[in-house]
């Protein structure tokens, strides 16, 4: 198996390759060459498996340069009970006739990011190992992606990770929970500024080739292939749980920001598995719906991207949609370049509404979309805690809301929880004016003793920190 680019790039690499990297060299996004096709034989096969051998088997079709025996022993330490606190790993539990949630938020961090970042962390340990390398990883966060890496680095041989977030405006309990790792090789630092001040250190340090060769700066942004194929995985997995056979089709809703989740859909969909529709449930930050309902892809500013009560979507513009878009206009590079390049970058936005491949968007892909309110939200959290006696939080509160609008009756739909409730306490409590339950590990977190930098948002301080902090610990 190969990967290319989405913007044409001549040079085809292996898995292990862009393991380490982010994106390809002209900025497009990687893709494997052809998507792998399961057939009736292979899903019966894997219908009985465990999640970690069901595991094997995908990544097993995306990976030839890592021995069987290895990858499989890779998946065997990611997916454990012990780690995601179940057998299934990702279990499903039914809300009502015909609505299931498909439950990716119980590993280390209570996000659905964990799934994926877990695996990576391994990957990367072992691909670093062999190649004799260390890696530095540089991130922004305002949440949940910053503490899914930092957990699946923690510890790891070859790896430090420097993550910044906005000083002061994560909730005490995120916060908390990155801030308490003593782990020698997590580097905390608190960024006096927002988050996108942090994100712009990110580019600047990462823009500076020399710096970052030097001292061998990488990324484990929602764009690395290693971790939306992880993630392929779950749609497999909650498709065996909720139907009996292979011939059945099934609906998956999923609260969606930078499109990385939902486009692991989209892959198992192209791979054959009876996924009938993708529903993308957005925020406020709507820019997804509005393609999805319009065919016109809009970036919005910094002015036009809200804060809301389901913050892990709060983006501006979706950085996965580049592979889904690749795929629509039947892998046309060119195409694929001139609107993700030129128009975006020129205006800011391009129009797909007049072409053929708009239609297809939901008839061939199965996409559908809507969007979901702070007032949506409330009063989904309120409804399925009246009604089924289970609390969810408030992007999946999203995910059920939009499943609600675009599901059908015939054909079960499954929600993806993409976070636990006691993550964001503040929305649970003005909900139903009750806290959430927490898993008991948690307990007392916010009193543990914090380990953070505080540092100006400045990239030169960043730098400069960082040389020293990798030079510090060579001698
Ligand atoms: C990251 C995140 C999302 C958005 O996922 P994408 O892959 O960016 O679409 C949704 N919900 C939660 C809780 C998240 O952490």
């Amino acid at each position: 198996m190969h990967y290319i680019s989405t913007r044409g790039h001549p040079e085809r690499r292996s898995f292990c390759d862009i393991l380490l990297e982010g994106l390809a060299p002209d900025g497009g996004l990687y893709v494997p060459e052809t998507y792998p096709l399961v057939d009736e034989a292979m899903l019966d096969r894997w219908r009985g498996l465990s999640y970690a051998d069901l595991a094997f088997e995908i990544l097993s079709l995306y990976t030839d340069d890592i021995p069987p025996a290895d990858l499989k022993r890779i998946c065997e330490q990611t997916y454990t009970r012990q780690i995601f606190g179940t057998r299934e790993i990702v279990p499903v539990r039914q809300l009502e006739s015909g609505l299931h949630v498909a439950e990716l938020s119980n590993g280390p961090t209570l996000a659905f990011k964990d799934m994926a970042m877990q695996l990576l962390g391994n990957l990367l340990e072992y691909e670093l190992a062999r190649r004799r390398e260390e890696l530095n990883i540089l991130g922004a966060t305002s949440g949940d992606t910053g503490s899914a890496a930092e957990y699946a680095m923690r510890g790891k041989t070859g790896i430090r990770v420097f993550m910044m977030s906005p000083h002061g405006r994560m909730s005490a309990f995120q916060q908390a929970q990155m801030f308490s790792l003593q782990d020698e090789n997590i580097q905390n630092i608190a960024i006096e500024g927002v988050f996108d001040d942090c994100q712009d250190i990110v580019k600047a340090v990462s823009g500076d080739a020399e710096f970052k060769r030097r001292h061998r700066i990488g990324a484990v942004n929602s764009i690395n292939w290693a971790r939306l194929v992880a993630q392929v995985v779950y749609y497999f997995s909650a498709y065996f749980q909720v139907t009996e056979e292979n011939s059945s089709q099934v609906d998956f809703a999923v609260p969606s920001g930078n499109f990385g989740n939902v486009c692991a859909g989209h892959v198992a969909r192209m791979m054959g598995l009876p996924i009938s529709r993708l529903v993308v449930a957005t925020n406020e930050n709507d820019v997804l719906d509005e393609f999805f309902q319009t065919g016109v892809y809009r970036v919005r500013g910094r002015a036009d991207t809200y804060e809301t009560s389901s913050p892990s979507m709060d983006i501006s513009k979706a950085s996965n949609l580049e592979r889904f878009v690749f795929d629509l206009l039947g892998r046309d590079a060119s195409r694929t370049k001139a609107l993700f390049d030129d128009e975006l970058r020129e205006r800011g936005s391009f129009d797909l509404s007049g072409d053929p491949a708009f239609a297809q968007m939901a008839a061939r892909f199965g996409f559908r979309s809507g969007r979901s309110t702070h007032a949506d939200r409330l009063e989904t959290i309120r409804d399925t805690w009246q009604r089924f006696n289970t609390l969810i939080d408030p992007h999946t509160a999203d995910g059920v809301k939009v499943a609600r609008m675009r599901g059908a009756p015939e054909i079960p739909m499954v929600v993806l929880e993409t976070a636990l409730p006691a993550k964001f306490a503040g929305t649970i409590r003005e909900a139903l004016g009750r806290e959430p339950d927490r898993p008991q590990r948690f307990d007392g977190i916010e009193d543990l003793p914090k380990r953070f930098e505080v540092l100006p948002a400045d990239a030169k301080t960043v730098k400069s920190y960082i040389a020293r902090t990798v030079q510090g610990a060579a001698c």
